[in-house]
Parts: structure tokens; C-alpha cells; sequence
């Protein structure tokens, strides 16, 4: 079976329509480039900063990271790369930010939120973006997204930061911005974000914790914690609606996105990027050709 599907490897799975399904991977870090091309990633669908930010002692300069989204930019063109802003929370410290004290850090002050009370790392990392983006694939998202002023203002930031590289003569040019739809607040203003950005990417892992209010990392709610649960699977076909009515991309980066027996559903809802863990891109694209084959 393992050859059948390494034959998917260069393959781009289309619908009997002809809509091409994005089959991407998420990956954290640029040592991880080499298996998302052999498992057939037809881009980045997710890369996660966290880690860029927890390696070292300090924080990073604008430059390592102008470095780094190039250098993923660069290994996966024409493909887009979409490279996400930093999603850290006090679940998981790092040098260089203080955070409070929080008896719920999943409801706390995290990934966006905790940007915007940050300008001076934002704007770091919004520069470096910037930067990377003369490379012509590089994409940017918001996780955590739970008010349209977190996107506006973030907006505003982004300006900022292309009018001083301007005056520095420093080579940028503009990204596509979209958001992860992770809260269900995000999806009960859908269709209003989705008249202020140009894509989503549905982030199951954290949209099904907060819409069953089932804590992803505890095992005695585990059975609540289901993409499958038809609450979760609601908000996903209204996320989806909105964004398709909007006529902006919808896909999903959340592992769900790589289950073979939910493809067939997110496809009928009109998502065409699916992003997830290398080892499970194979499959995935196994089961879209299929399906493809049956005339969907
Ligand atoms: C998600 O929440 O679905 C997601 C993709 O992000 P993370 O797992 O990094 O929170
Ligand atoms: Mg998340």
C-alpha cells in the first residue's frame, strides 16, 4: 500500500469539475521542508512561529525571520506558503514576553490578542512577512481571531510597517491576509470577515474545543472533543458558506483535514485547501481522486 500512495507524491488531485483541491502540509519549523515534499505537499498550508520563537533565548531578530519565511517561501514555489503569526499563549512561555497568571490560559491572553497588546513583536514579525513576500507565495494568518477590530487594527499595523520599509528603501511587497477560524465567535461573524480578508483556513484542532467547550489536551472529555459532532461540523458549513458567498478561499488546517472519512464533507461544502500533517498527505489525496472518480 506504502507505493501505491508514494504515487501520489507529484500528483495535484482535481474534482471531475475540474476544482483543484490544495493538499498542503503543516509544518513548525524548515527542518521539516524535505518530509512534507516527499509525502507530496503541494505547499504550506500552516506554518506554525511558535517554535522560531521558543528555540532561542531571546527573541528573534527581523532579519532571522525575513530569512526563514523566504527560505520556506523559496523551497515550496509556485506553491503559496502560508506562514502564520504567532500563536503563543501561557500554556507555553517564552523567552522574552511576560505573561500573567491565568487560570485559563486557552481563554487568555494568546495569539492575537496577544500581538495587538505587542506591537513591538508584531511589527517585527509583520516586517520580516513584508520582506519575505517579494517572493510572490508567501501568505499571512491571524490565528485566534475573535473580533473584526483584531483584523482591522492589524491592518492598520501592516501599513505601518510597509510605509517605514518604504522610507528605509528596504525590497517588500504585500501578502494576501487571512484568518483562522478557530473561535466560534469567528464563525458567528463569518461573513463579515470575510469582506475584510482574502481567505480562511477553518483551525479544527482549537474550533472543536471551544464549540464543544471540551478541553483539547484532556483525556476525560476526549469524547466530546469530535470534529465529527454534527455542533462542530455546523460551524464549519457556516464558515464555509460565508466565505464562499464572500468568494474568498476557504480551506482547513486543523488535523480533521486530513481524515479521509470527513474529506468527502468539507469538499461538498466548498473547501478547496486542505492542510495537515505530512504523513497523513498520501492518503488524503488518495481518497479526493477517488472521490473525483465517482464524479464528485
Ligand atoms: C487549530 O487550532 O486547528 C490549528 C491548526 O492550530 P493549532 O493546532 O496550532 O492550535
Ligand atoms: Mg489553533
Amino acid at each position: 500500500e506504502r507505493d501505491a500512495l508514494t504515487a501520489f507524491r507529484d500528483f495535484t488531485p482535481k474534482l471531475a469539475d475540474g476544482t483543484v483541491i490544495e493538499v498542503a502540509a503543516n509544518i513548525g519549523s524548515l527542518e521539516e521542508i524535505d518530509a512534507a515534499v516527499e509525502a507530496g505537499a503541494l505547499g504550506v498550508g500552516l506554518f506554525r512561529t511558535e517554535l522560531l520563537f521558543m528555540r532561542h533565548m531571546h527573541l528573534p531578530s527581523e532579519d532571522m525571520q525575513a530569512e526563514t519565511y523566504s527560505a520556506l517561501a523559496r523551497a515550496f514555489a509556485p506553491h503559496a506558503v502560508i506562514v502564520r503569526t504567532l500563536d503563543i499563549g501561557g500554556d507555553k512561555p517564552i523567552a522574552g514576553i511576560e505573561f500573567p497568571e491565568e487560570e485559563n490560559p486557552f481563554l487568555g491572553w494568546r495569539g492575537i490578542r496577544m500581538c495587538l497588546d505587542r506591537p513591538d513583536i508584531f511589527k517585527r514579525q509583520l516586517r520580516a512577512l513584508l520582506r519575505a513576500a517579494v517572493h510572490g507565495n508567501v501568505k499571512v494568518m491571524l490565528p485566534m481571531v475573535s473580533d473584526i477590530e483584531e483584523v482591522r487594527r492589524t491592518k492598520t499595523l501592516i501599513e505601518e510597517c510597509a510605509a517605514e520599509l518604504n522610507a528605509e528603501g528596504v525590497p517588500h511587497a504585500r501578502f494576501p491576509l487571512g484568518v483562522m477560524i478557530e473561535t466560534p465567535a469567528a464563525v458567528l461573524i463569518a461573513p463579515v470577515l470575510a469582506r475584510e480578508v482574502d481567505f480562511f483556513s477553518i483551525g479544527t484542532n482549537d474550533l472543536t474545543q471551544y464549540i464543544m467547550a471540551a478541553d483539547r489536551l484532556n483525556p476525560t472529555v476526549a469524547k466530546l472533543n469530535d470534529v465529527a459532532n454534527p455542533a462542530v461540523m455546523s460551524a464549519i458549513e457556516m464558515t464555509a458558506r460565508a466565505g464562499v458567498e464572500a468568494g474568498i478561499m476557504v480551506g482547513m488546517c486543523g488535523e480533521a483535514a486530513g481524515r479521509p472519512d470527513l474529506i468527502p464533507a468539507f469538499i461538498r461544502m466548498g473547501l478547496t485547501e486542505l492542510s495537515m500533517s505530512p504523513a497523513s498527505i498520501p492518503r488524503a489525496k488518495k481518497r479526493i481522486a477517488d472521490l473525483a472518480a465517482a464524479g464528485g
